[in-house]
């Protein structure tokens, strides 16, 4: 017999536990199963690179989920999506039937194609425990990637005490979101920090010798070859939609799962939400997929209430956030250092605000160091104009435009 659910669930993260809610918001009773290929309840990731190296203890990760009439399957992947029959298959071969199905597959590490258990690519709380019990004996460690994991995991592990070196290919860290001198500062704040920032540089091979990995560096500009020994290596070169099962399915997938605007696939009972969902933004006009927390939350709550039966509408444009040491960031709408870029700094990268524009309108905001302003930032994309920014009337224009001391809208 056929395992039976009003509300199927497969993905067992922050958007799964989102729409856990979201679903009991509308109806209180309704069976809900959730099919997780990792052994654990849902938890919050963000602290895995963050909050857990500053003290923040593991336990307070989880989602609790106390509801008897929810049922999880833990360490099991869905393999199979039958749409005609509304039925799911896992990876034992167990049979789930649905009325509603919800795909919050999320994402999972690219990986490089050497050192397959020699390199931690960061991402789940397994991760985090297998690096946090080699940071208990060993001294010195690789990170590859100079992206969110590879800063902010090399930033955790300086701050315990350990010998860092980051190595990516790019000439800066964040080059690919922050302005080439913000981008630029910041190989310097982390070298003050005694982390050895290897830019410019590939990761060629990774061997085993006397127990340790060993990596093979490769500089991009000279071809020079050196070789980096640590007791641990860790990745973060970027992840992929889990889009399988949906495309096998034959649902609709451009850069993930494609959603309307009540989080549906191009099938009616079928429901995408967080990393692996592409939706249009309406205050960008641009079809997104997000790989943070806000939108997994947000995304899967909508989903959530929506699988329920009631109407809603996502027009929800997320935020996130970023912690380096003692500095961090909000941020909103598109980051990207290939836009053209407005900066106002009141410490020169330390604290300020960039605004991100295409033609002619602000389209990101980025608020170093100061918090409480997403709001703010949202207003300036929903109707900032080039022009408007540069007006030499101004003065400190971005307190006044984020509502800094301003009455709200
Ligand atoms: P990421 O931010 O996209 O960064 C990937 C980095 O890896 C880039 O610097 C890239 O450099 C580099 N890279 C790519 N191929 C490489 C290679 N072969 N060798 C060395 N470096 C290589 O991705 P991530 O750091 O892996 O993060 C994974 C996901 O977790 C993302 O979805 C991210 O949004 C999420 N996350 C978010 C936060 C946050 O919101 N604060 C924190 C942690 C993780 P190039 O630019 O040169 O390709």
């Amino acid at each position: 017999m056929p395992n039976r659910f009003s509300y199927l669930i497969v993905g067992g993260g922050m958007t799964a536990a989102a729409a856990i809610t979201g679903i009991r918001e509308v109806d209180r009773g309704g069976s809900i199963g959730v099919i997780a290929s990792e052994p654990h309840p849902p938890y919050n990731r963000p602290p895995l690179s963050k909050a857990l190296w500053k003290g923040t203890p593991l336990n307070s990760i989880w989602r609790t989920a106390d509801d008897a009439a929810v049922t999880f399957y833990q360490g099991r992947t869905a393999s199979g999506l039958d749409v005609r029959n509304k039925r799911v298959t896992d990876d034992r071969g167990v049979v789930y039937d649905f009325e509603k199905l919800l795909l919050a597959t999320g994402c999972r590490p690219r990986t490089l194609p050497f050192g397959k258990d020699q390199i931690i690519y960061f991402r789940t709380v397994d991760d985090y425990q297998r690096l946090r019990a080699l940071a208990e004996r060993g001294n010195h460690f690789a990170v590859i990637g100079g992206g969110f994991i590879g800063s902010e995991v090399a930033a955790a592990l300086a701050m315990n005490g350990k010998r860092v070196t980051l190595i990516f290919p790019d000439e800066f860290i964040g080059s690919q979101l922050y302005p080439v001198e913000l981008a630029r500062s910041l190989n310097a704040f982390y070298r003050e920090k005694g982390v050895e920032v290897v830019a410019g540089a590939r990761v060629t091979g990774c061997e085993s010798r006397s127990g340790k990995p060993v990596l093979k560096v490769r500089d991009v500009h000279t071809g020079d070859e050196r070789e980096i020994i640590a007791d641990g290596v860790v990745a973060g070169i970027g992840v992929q939609p889990n889009v399988e099962l949906a495309e096998a399915a034959g649902l609709t997938v451009e850069n993930g799962i494609r959603v309307d605007a009540s989080l549906r696939t191009s099938n009616p009972d079928i429901y995408a939400a967080g990393d692996v969902a592409c939706i249009l933004n309406p205050s960008l006009n641009q079809w997104r997929r997000v790989e943070h927390e806000d939108s997994a939350n947000s995304m899967g709550a909508h989903a959530g209430v929506a699988m329920a039966g009631r109407t809603v509408s996502y027009e929800h444009l997320p935020f996130f956030y970023s912690d380096m040491f003692e500095m961090g960031y909000e941020a909103v709408g598109e980051v990207d250092s290939r836009l053209e870029m407005v900066t106002y700094w009141e410490i020169p990268y330390k604290r300020g605000v960039i605004y991100y524009l295409r033609d002619g309108r602000v389209r990101g905001v980025l608020i170093w160091d100061i918090y409480g302003l997403v709001d703010g930032a949202k207003r300036v994309i929903a109707g900032t104009t080039a022009s408007q920014l540069a007006d030499p009337g101004r003065r400190l224009p971005w307190r006044r435009d984020l509502g800094v001391g301003a009455p709200g809208p």
